[in-house]
């Protein structure tokens, strides 16, 4: 099936291929939809400045093309890509950064919160802060990392032990981060802990796209 163009613009929804995030819609014609193709690169039309956008032309964000999607009808893309960096001319990895209304305890879907964090330990240890527990943890090293981890997992442990929700979220909480100072201390990526989990869980693609189903754990 190829898009619809006979009423002019259709809308393209860009992804991010690993984190799924939704990183922003723009527009795209024939031309933009062929170079796209071509190039292995996203391109729409700007409806401001009447014109073909490489996206990341100028910022030099650039998305690679991993997969292109059509809607049932023809009229919408959805492309999944990897950014060369944040998705928005503001330096936002993703343009939906405005939250106008959010159930309570539904956590922001289109800010992946995790990654977010990860991304800051990355960047404390590249660039240290003063006054940062993250540097402060780097500095002190690996054994002093590891006994935070094992402390946190106590508290884990106390805090079910004594059915405290708001303190076992707490904990938790500190124990995932200690275990990303962790992972980053010994440069294990949060992908390669992606890639055991996937491993393990028995993601199966289907030829019907990217269903997965759960074989057993
Ligand atoms: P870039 O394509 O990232 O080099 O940005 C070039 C210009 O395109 C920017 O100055 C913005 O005007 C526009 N632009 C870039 N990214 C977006 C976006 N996600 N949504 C809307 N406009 C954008
Ligand atoms: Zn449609
Ligand atoms: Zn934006
Ligand atoms: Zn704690």
């Amino acid at each position: 099936m190829k898009p619809d163009f006979s009423k002019g613009l259709i809308p393209a929804i860009i992804v991010d291929a690993t984190t799924k995030d939704i990183l922003m819609l723009a527009y795209v014609n024939e031309e933009a939809y062929q170079k796209t193709l071509e190039t292995n690169q996203t391109w729409f039309y700007s409806r401001s400045r009447k014109g073909l956008w490489n996206k990341g032309e100028t910022s030099g964000n650039t998305q690679e093309v991993v997969s292109i999607r059509l809607d049932c009808d023809q009229d919408t893309l959805l492309i999944e890509v990897i950014p060369k960096g944040p998705a928005c001319h503001t330096g936002s990895e993703t343009c939906f950064f405005d939250s106008i209304k959010q159930a309570n305890n539904q956590s922001d879907y289109d800010v992946n919160i995790i990654d977010e964090v990860l991304k800051q330990i990355k960047d404390r240890k590249q660039t240290p802060v003063e006054a940062s527990y993250t540097n402060y943890l780097f500095d002190k090293g690996v054994d002093k990392i590891s006994k935070k981890v094992i402390e946190e997992a106590g508290e884990v442990v106390i805090a079910a032990k004594n059915n405290d929700r708001d303190e076992l979220i707490g904990e938790v909480s500190d124990l995932l981060y200690h275990t990303f100072v962790l992972m980053e201390e010994q440069q294990v990526s949060m992908n390669e802990i992606k890639a055991e989990l996937t491993k393990r869980f028995g993601k199966k693609r289907n030829n019907k796209g990217d269903r997965r189903e759960i074989e057993n754990w």
